[in-house]
């Protein structure tokens, strides 16, 4: 049987969730759920001086709002593996580094930084890849003693072995080999007594009983290193697979200084994006599901999510297509749900204390389908909320037609005749068809110069709808 499967997510609490990291926790999540596993959520903070504050927290709240609820964490430990910080489980690698050392696969290295860029120099200039020269490895026991005792400080470096391939079957790639001969003698344990992630996460991922990691690609050339702490420490190693990169419409990778996408998944939420459809979204970034279909609810996108269809190819970040998911989302939920999404949008780009509740609802109405996201309500609306009409010159010359004063006329007396109360969507879609007949207007020349006259474009929302929400007073004094 089948170990239960167990991944992990182990962000360094470096920065909010990126649209990277929540990608590499999305189709670990999948994969775990599909197979009735457990997703984990470490914390990888031994980079001490790059950790933020509320890192952690931000991480786990944003995923929370995705919907990928981790089963361990920090704040939800399982006693057999926690804890789940790095810097609190530096006793753990402790113990694993004393038995690297005292089995001769890790040595101490009491170089210097200026020693050891003043060798990469010189082995740069001469045309060689750098790596470490193994200064230290060979010193006697003697002199390790000597030094110590000297009180200089040191690394812990293993020993690559020579002429060794490492070699695994990566779930996205098949077959990955690399040489021993490319790896200098890499830090395991850095001076100030902390691991390196390449050494650390050897040690969480075997003592976490974690199964299959999916991570970006950048971690394929760090694999062979961890291979190598397994092979030493005698335990097998995860299934990997290295998903490729997510690139930005000019095809170039997501940096977090390009300012052509949105990075962080906080910055979705503000503009109101919905959670489902992010998942969704994000599911199809290096993942495509058998059929056509691309929308896929949360369950839907466990049951189909296959490691076997994750791409080899970059993803690329597709904003138009985001927004399409997005609507497809929008549109599923109701009008009072749409009217929550986009209050708060509303409510701080207009004044809208002389509206009431009725009317709010009635404009998000008119966009609930055509909406892509909370935010671009915005500027949907904003005709509702100038004073001034403005008609461009497209719209001015169409007006010049000599039928047209006529028709705004009949339309305008037929307007007057209703109430306030009267001035609903389907009273003013009678007045504008009793001025057909009564103006012989039709087609393009009874509701374009309505349309024009009181909302001044040309193509707009529904116009009877356009018409009761610009209300009674401004509709004739526009006429
Ligand atoms: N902290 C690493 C990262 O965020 C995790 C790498 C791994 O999954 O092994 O890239």
């Amino acid at each position: 049987m089948m170990d239960k499967v167990r991944v992990r997510y182990a962000p360094s609490p470096t920065g909010h969730l990126h649209i990277g990291g929540a990608r590499t926790a999305l189709f670990n999540y999948l994969f775990a759920k599909h197979y009735n596993g457990d997703f984990i959520f470490r914390l990888e903070d031994t980079d001490i001086e790059r950790n933020i504050e509320g890192g952690e927290a931000s991480q786990l709240e944003n995923l929370k709002w995705l919907g990928i609820i981790p089963d361990e964490s920090p704040l939800n430990p399982n006693p057999k593996y926690a804890p789940y910080r790095q810097m609190e489980r530096l006793d753990i690698y402790k113990k694993y580094i004393d038995i690297l050392l005292e089995k001769g696969y890790a040595y101490k290295c009491f170089c210097t930084p200026e020693e050891l860029d003043a060798e990469h120099e010189r082995q740069v200039a001469a045309g060689i890849a750098p790596k470490y020269n193994r200064k230290c490895c060979d010193l006697t026991p003697e002199e390790v003693k000597a030094k110590e005792e000297a009180g200089l400080p040191y690394t812990i470096r293993v020993k690559v072995p020579a002429g060794k391939t490492y070699e695994f079957d990566d779930m996205i790639r098949g077959h990955v080999s690399f040489e021993s001969e490319d790896i200098g003698d890499w830090v395991l344990i850095k001076a100030n007594g902390i691991p390196t992630y390449n050494f650390a996460v050897v040690i969480d991922d075997h003592c976490m009983d974690i199964t299959h990691v999916f991570r970006g690609e950048e971690h394929l050339s760090n694999t062979p290193k961890q291979l190598m702490i397994y092979e030493m420490l005698g335990w097998s190693a995860p299934t990997y697979g290295h998903m490729t990169l997510i690139v930005n419409e000019d095809r170039k990778k997501l940096s977090k200084r390009d300012e052509s996408i949105m990075q962080f998944v906080s910055q979705y939420k503000e503009e109101g994006y919905l959670p489902d459809a992010m998942f969704n979204f994000m599911a199809l970034l290096g993942w495509s599901p058998e059929g056509e279909q691309e929308i896929f609810n949360h369950d839907d996108l466990i049951k189909e999510f296959s490691e076997k269809r994750l791409s080899k190819s970059p993803s690329m970040f597709d904003k138009e297509k985001l927004k399409w998911v997005n609507n497809r989302y929008i549109k599923e939920r109701s009008l009072e749900e749409v009217v929550d999404l986009c209050l708060p949008f509303l409510s701080d780009a207009y004044d809208l204390s002389n509206h009431s509740e009725q009317w709010v609802k009635d404009l998000v109405a008119v966009y609930h389908d055509q909406l892509s996201y909370g935010k671009e309500i915005v500027e949907l609306v904003s005709l509702f909320f100038e004073d001034e009409l403005q008609i461009d010159e497209e719209a001015q010359e169409f007006m010049k037609d000599e039928s047209i004063p006529n028709t705004l006329a009949v339309f305008k007396s037929k307007l007057e005749e209703l109430s306030d109360a009267d001035f609903t969507k389907d009273n003013i879609q009678a007045c504008i068809k009793a001025t057909q007949k009564e103006a012989k207007a039709k087609g393009k020349m009874l509701y374009m110069p309505i349309r024009i006259a009181t909302t001044g474009i040309m193509h707009g929302p529904d116009l009877a709808s356009s018409i009761m929400l610009l209300g009674k007073e401004k509709v004739l004094s526009r006429l």
